[in-house]
């Protein structure tokens, strides 16, 4: 079956309307090209706005913990149809079975994550310096979260997003990438399940704008949008975060990545080896967190490229419905000219292709994953191509790997291979990864949802998900109150009338 009629019966049985089909915006599968026909694009952002305004003022009335009773009805449905909602991820963003039905385990543990956290939205009393007075500190909703999501987490980025801010008490308007429509009509549809089981829901809690990046625009640069959480490519960023401080409003960045490990000469190789292989080819590279960069010591450097291009050669590439791939499709055309552009500059800038960077003849973009030795952090390994292509570069010194690792634009994920605690810490330590995550012994991908996710300098500086990611969606407030008969002023300032 081609995959735009199976993505059209797994929509109808979740019953994403018939209006939704027969409108302007093209929707495809990137495993085999197929249209299952173009969607409707949403004719009236501000209308979307209003009612989710209109929301705010119901919704934020709501207690917290009762707010949090909707997304646990959210997590019952997304448990009901994990299987459909995981494989329409598949179809359209092209991630094998098991990454899809993974995505989908992610929406439902930080639904978990957010019904707890419905009940400990804690504030502080603070010492107030007046008698008869105390101070406290609390967190109010903060008005509708608008949240720009990209392709390769088509459902489970706007689930970090949404969960939080629902048991915040702000209500969603959710403008997914214009390449994964359809996840997020299906998304919707389990949303309006959960929603029809809860009594008093107001109307527009979470809304989808079909749009591309014009509706982005208008829905970033409108005042009644407190909080715009953005993910997808820096460049994007750059641009939502201008038009937002413009009006003063805030926004919370999850760009780009450009990821390295670090392998030293006590690391164990054949977990190396294996943490490798899923961080750099896994969702072909597609990942914000995908490994890019090796660095290796110059001892192991030629034993591990080895092991690894024996593992690169045999990488099962295909369908990714089929039992046993491990490669899927690129999301487009366009991504594999970058892909190819990235290469050729490589090879330009002095690299030297060990294996991979073919066209895989099939319907659908497909690619075979790249490992390229480089002399040196060239331009073209400091930008990040949304594509599978590891450079490795080696070193001799580890303060040197550091400085290597910290030495571009991005600052998202990390990790150094070693069995010295030495450098372990080090690494860990305030002089050691300037990235937003840093682990040991594990790839920088495939994050869970209970640690705050998010990356420094040109990844954007936001954090999502869990630990206290929830303050970035509400409103702190200092409240001071005085039980005494008297007025002190603070700071001893007198001011009789
Ligand atoms: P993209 O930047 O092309 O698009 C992302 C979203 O932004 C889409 O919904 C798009 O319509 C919208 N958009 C684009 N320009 C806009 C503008 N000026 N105003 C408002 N909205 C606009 O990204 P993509 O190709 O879909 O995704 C790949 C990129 O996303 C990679 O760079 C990847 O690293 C990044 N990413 C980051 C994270 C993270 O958590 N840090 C997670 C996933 C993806």
């Amino acid at each position: 079956m081609t995959a735009a009629n199976e993505t059209k019966a797994i929509l109808d049985r979740l019953g994403v309307a018939p209006a939704a089909w027969g409108g302007a915006m093209p929707t495809r599968s990137p495993i085999d090209g197929s249209t299952a026909g173009p969607v409707v694009e949403t004719p009236n952002v501000d209308a979307v706005i209003a009612r989710s305004v209109e929301a705010f003022h119901a919704w934020k009335r709501v207690p917290a913990p009762r707010r949090g009773e909707l997304v646990r009805l959210l997590g019952e449905e997304l448990r009901a149809s994990k299987e459909d909602l995981a494989r329409v991820v598949t179809l359209e963003a092209g991630k094998i079975v098991s990454e899809g039905l993974g995505e989908v385990q992610e929406m439902i543990d930080i639904c978990d994550f957010a019904v707890g956290l419905s009940r400990q939205l804690y504030g502080l009393t603070l010492a107030s310096e007046r008698p008869g007075h105390h101070m406290r500190e609390t967190w109010q909703p903060l008005g509708p979260v608008l949240v720009i999501s990209a392709f390769n987490f088509p459902v489970a980025v706007w689930a970090w997003n949404a969960c939080l801010a629902l048991v915040c008490g702000d209500p969603v308007i959710w403008k997914p990438s214009e390449k994964t429509p359809l996840t997020a009509l299906a998304t919707q549809a389990i949303f309006d399940r959960a929603l029809a089981r809860f009594e008093d829901a107001p109307e527009g809690l979470s809304q989808v704008v079909i749009g591309g990046r014009e509706a982005g625009e208008a829905l970033a640069s409108d005042p009644r949008v407190p909080l715009v959480s953005a993910t997808g490519s820096t460049r994007m960023g750059r641009a939502v975060a201008q038009t937002v401080a413009a009006r003063l409003g805030r926004s919370l960045l999850e760009l780009g990545g450009n990821n390295a490990m670090v392998v030293t000469p006590s690391a164990d190789l054949e977990m190396a080896v294996r943490a490798i292989a899923f961080s750099a080819v896994g969702t072909a590279g597609q990942r914000c967190t995908t490994l890019r960069r090796l660095l290796v010591h110059e001892s192991v450097a030629d034993a591990l490229v080895a092991r690894l291009k024996k593992a690169y050669e045999t990488l099962p590439i295909g369908d990714p419905r089929e039992a046993g791939t491990l490669i899927g499709p690129l999301i487009d055309e366009a991504s594999a000219q970058g892909f190819d552009a990235a290469l050729k500059q490589a090879v330009e800038q002095g690299g030297e292709i060990v294996v991979g960077g073919a066209r895989v003849e099939r319907d659908g973009v497909y690619v075979t994953p790249a490992i390229v030795r480089m002399p040196a952090q060239t331009a073209v390994v400091e930008h990040e191509t949304f594509a599978p292509i590891l450079y490795v570069l080696t070193w001799s010194d580890f303060d040197d790997a550091v400085a290597m690792q910290n030495a571009v634009p991005q600052g998202l994920s990390s990790c150094v291979f070693t069995d010295s605690v030495r450098e372990a810490e080090q690494f860990l330590s305030a002089w050691g990864s300037d990235c937003g995550i840093a682990n040991v012994n594990i790839g920088p991908s495939g994050a869970e949802i209970g640690g705050a996710f998010g990356g420094e300098k040109d990844t954007g500086g936001g954090r999502e998900s869990g630990s206290d990611a929830w303050k970035a969606y509400m409103r702190r407030q200092t409240q001071t109150v005085n039980f005494s008969r008297n007025l002190p002023l603070a700071q001893g300032v007198k001011f009789d009338v």
